[in-house]
């Protein structure tokens, strides 16, 4: 509870009294009102000062326990401009209970204003009621008018010690991306579920933890200082288990299988990107975690940026555009453009109670808009479509629109100032992760004003068959609510490549060129189009002859993908007869049956991580048990690898907060978590091993360095066997990941029925690059010879054993690496499961002698790009290793 003081001599009145409907009606909120004798405004209470009114006649000011209080000095003031009034602080500073804010004029303000009664009044009613007002009588500054109560039962009170003393937390932030969108809504969902107001101070800035858009715009970085505030009985025990739940979020995982120049811009069909069979990193926007970069993509990039410059002038109605490819592939169709209107909104309101009606209206309509919508998606449109969600009721944002209603603006007005603040904050942030969270701010602007101009929410045409999109730039909204079964490419002439925009173009398979620049906007409703997201190129109009010539690529292209497909339920063998069996990496019994339709002859790693990840308790038993059968289900009896948990590293888990690590990827990770946390292996073990038919599972334990670890996992296996009755034999694999393990393979290998290598890891540790780090993705390659001969060490250990050695690394998804590896005698290869059919069919073409001999060639070569200079030379259709296409 929290007392507010009288801000002014005078005498204290019912709101009744208030000549205005708007405050006599508390439209605005509960209060008292002050007919003044003084002529300065005093603070409440402590707290910070959210706003001060440009004809500075109001204040608004944040109690600590996150009461909003209005002082509005007289009635009809505004029409003053200022006259009679002079500011005495400013929004975002801290005042104490008693400070002056604003000094006032008497006889200005007696002859021009209807009246000088003030009043002061709470403005989120929602959370928080008065009581006890005092009224009726004379005041002097610092009396106590009224309690304000928290409707959530809080106790706090903003400046009495004991129970109610300020607690503060500070820690370091630990994510590596920082406090972005996903960490900034984790923060304000807990937030808004605290009876306790919680403030984040960071940078000398203040945010409210409700707020997620506050939140990003503080611009916490990896290693920032971050403290946590509250007042109030329990406040310390919020705190550090708000604190708990920032070290225990998870980065998305990195796009480890995700092979180069076909990974996170894969180009997938419709029904698989929205089948959740998506890589979580696509959906969260992570391109700096992609394990190899794609040179030809980084080119493109960097060769789109200076077309667009090229392509500033003159605007062109044939010829070609130079973009940045977003979503890799080819299209040819017709231009469908997309002329975006700027919805006009008038300043002036027509009446506060109206306008804050109209404004609940609209974003009522959105809201419910968009959970209808959130039902039926999934994967990347699901993402967007949440934060959309996460932002309609973004405490800031409503509070910062609904302040500006009260200063007599309309709703549309008041929504476009407080979205366009915000984005303002995150561009200049100048990080690109907040700089996409923009795109949907802006769509979410005009979602809100279209629904309070009472139009429907999107503008975009009835797409014609092959249709190409041709925007300036296209709102995540408005490309999920699109036909995809129509749409062959988009071209934009802004965007990013790494916007929400690029990632759905992705996930839904559709060809995209972004920042084509403004010569994009003079193509025609109609042109002919060539897309071509290999080369970053677009061709307006083109000739009959390129015309032709690119619909023979793609008939080409889409004639061997048919080819690949229907020989992908083969056993795959090289053309000199050898057997190599491709499995599929899965991580959600959606991406199995996709495996098993692409012709996955099973799975060679299930990262069981990822199945729980965003959960706040660990899966119990029973919930491990389902999934894993469902899997195994929908393999239909294909052998089935399950990975314990990889938990550490850049892949933390709420449920399982593991002491704070200078360096995370070098301590508690895989084996070693499951070994510091045996009550969560012995659980996964059980639920393993209770699948049926138990036969069908193998166990792969992650990360292991040394064979105690094996011995050590084996004896709680036992353990649970014999708990379970389990009479058959359960195989186990270890993977060999680290520079130890390969180096020791041979004694490793002993302990073990099978290696599986993964190349992700084993290329960070061997080159000592992380695997997330943006700046080095171009250099962290896994066909580095020292990679290459540890995965030759490995292979050689196992082989002399006669174990089988598979590799289910990103490095086996890559075209450029398969050969090699074959020829290092690698025999089972797990892949991105979209892949598999045509990894089999560039298998079929390669001879084991020539692919040792290529393998031999390149463990003797100084760098990663010699062995891919020397794999893209020896991959001629001339040269026998590769198809003639
Ligand atoms: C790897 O490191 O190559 C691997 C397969 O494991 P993850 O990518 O899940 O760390
Ligand atoms: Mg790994």
């Amino acid at each position: 509870m929290l007392t507010l003081h009288s801000p002014l001599s005078g005498w204290c009145a019912p709101l009744d009294e208030t000549p205005d409907e708007v405050f006599a009606q508390r439209l605005l909120g509960d209060g008292v009102a002050i007919d003044p004798t003084g002529d300065t405004l005093h603070a409440p209470c402590d707290g910070e000062i959210v706003s001060v009114a440009a004809s500075k006649h109001a204040v608004a000011v944040r109690a600590d326990i996150g009461a909003e209080i209005l002082l509005h000095v007289g009635i009809d003031t505004v029409a003053l401009n200022g006259e009679g009034f002079e500011a005495l602080v400013q929004p975002g500073e801290r005042v104490r209970q008693g400070q002056p804010l604003l000094k006032f004029n008497l006889d200005v303000l007696a002859r021009g204003a209807k009246s000088l009664i003030t009043p002061m009044l709470i403005t989120n009613g929602d959370r928080f009621s008065i009581a006890d007002a005092c009224v009726g009588l004379a005041v002097e500054v610092g009396d106590a008018l009224f309690k304000v109560v928290s409707e959530a039962g809080d106790t706090a009170s903003a400046s009495t010690g004991g129970a109610g003393q300020e607690q503060a937390l500070t820690f370091v932030v630990p994510l590596a991306h920082g406090i972005h969108a996903r960490p900034a809504a984790v923060i304000a969902n807990f937030a808004k579920a605290q009876a306790t107001e919680i403030s984040v101070l960071a940078h000398g800035r203040t945010a409210n933890a409700r707020s997620a858009v506050s939140l990003m715009a503080l611009g916490l970085k990896h290693g920032d200082e971050m403290t946590l505030i509250a007042n109030g009985a329990g406040a310390r025990a919020t705190l550090e288990h708000l604190k708990q739940l920032v070290l225990g979020i998870t980065e998305a995982p990195h796009a480890a299988d995700t092979p180069p120049g076909d990974g996170a811009k894969s180009a997938r069909s419709p029904a698989a990107g929205y089948s959740g069979a998506q890589d979580p990193a696509q959906a969260l926007g992570k391109r700096g975690q992609m394990g190899v970069q794609d040179p030809s993509q980084t080119r493109a990039a960097k060769e789109g940026f200076a077309g667009r410059e090229a392509n500033d002038s003159p605007p062109a109605t044939s010829g070609r555009l130079r973009g940045v490819i977003a979503s890799r592939g080819l299209a040819v169709g017709r231009a469908v453009t997309l002329k975006a209107a700027e919805i006009a909104v008038v300043e002036a309101g027509r009446g506060i109670g109206h306008e804050s009606a109209e404004f609940e209206r609209a974003r009522d309509e959105v809201r419910a808009r968009l959970n209808q919508l959130a039902q039926h998606s999934q994967g990347a449109a699901k993402d967007v479509i949440t934060a959309h969600l996460e932002f309609i009721d973004d405490w800031e944002l409503v509070a910062s629109a609904r302040r500006t209603i009260s200063r007599g603006k309309s709703a549309a007005f008041a929504w476009r100032r407080a979205v366009r603040d915000s984005a303002d904050t995150l561009r200049s942030l100048g990080d690109p992760r907040m700089a996409e969270r923009v795109d949907d701010l802006i769509d979410l602007e005009s979602q809100v004003l279209l629904a309070l101009n009472g139009e429907a929410p999107t503008a975009i045409p009835a797409l014609p068959e092959r249709a190409i999109l041709v925007a300036e730039d296209l709102k995540p909204s408005q490309l999920v609510s699109l036909d995809a079964t129509k749409l062959a490419g988009i071209c934009l002439a802004a965007g990013g490549p790494t916007s929400h925009v690029a990632i759905l173009a992705a996930a839904m398979g559709v060809p995209a060129l972004v920042a084509l620049g403004p010569g994009a906007l003079a193509v025609e409703d109609g042109a002919w189009l060539v897309l071509d997201a290999e080369q970053g190129n677009l061709s307006i109009s083109p000739d009959q002859i390129a015309l032709a010539a690119a619909e023979q690529t793609l008939a080409q292209r889409r004639q061997r993908q048919q080819t690949e497909r229907a020989a992908a339920h083969v056993d795959c063998r090289t053309a000199d007869g050898v057997r190599i069996e491709v499995f599929a990496n899965l991580a959600s019994i959606a991406e199995a049956q996709v495996a098993v339709a692409h012709g996955a002859e099973g799975c060679g790693l299930l990262r069981t991580e990822f199945l729980f990840l965003e959960r706040d308790s660990a899966p119990s038993e029973e919930e491990q048990l389902q999934q894993y059968q469902g899997i195994a289900g929908a393999l239909e009896g294909r052998p089935l690898v399950i990975r314990t948990l990889d938990i550490g590293g850049d892949k933390p888990i709420p449920y399982l907060p593991l002491p704070a690590e200078e360096n995370p990827a070098l301590g508690l990770r895989g084996v070693r978590t499951s070994l510091w946390r045996p009550d969560l292996l012995r659980v996964q073990l059980r639920a393993i091993l209770r699948v049926h038919p138990v036969e069908q599972c193998r166990v792969l334990l992650p990360m292991i360095t040394d064979p105690a670890e094996i011995r050590a996992v084996r004896r709680m296996l036992d353990e649970v066997r014999r708990e379970l009755s389990i009479n058959e034999p359960v195989q186990v694999g270890a993977m060999v990941e680290t520079p130890s393990s390969a180096v020791i393979a041979a004694r490793i290998v002993r302990e073990v029925d099978f290696l599986s290598i993964g190349t992700n890891d084993l290329t960070q540790y061997t080159l000592a690059m992380d695997r997330g780090h943006a700046e080095l993705a171009h250099r962290i390659d896994g066909l580095h010879p020292a990679v290459l001969n540890l995965i030759a060490m490995t292979v050689d250990a196992a082989d002399e054993q006669d174990k089988l050695v598979a590799v289910c690394g990103g490095l086996a998804s890559e075209p450029a690496a398969v050969p090699i590896l074959i020829g290092l005698g690698v025999r089972e290869l797990s892949v991105v499961p979209t892949l598999v059919p045509q990894l089999k069919s560039l298998i079929r073409t390669l001879t084991v002698e020539a692919c040792r001999s290529l393998a031999q060639r390149a463990l003797s070569l100084d760098t990663a790009e010699a062995v891919r200079a020397l794999a893209n030379e020896t991959m001629t259709p001339a040269r026998g290793l590769l198809p003639a296409q």
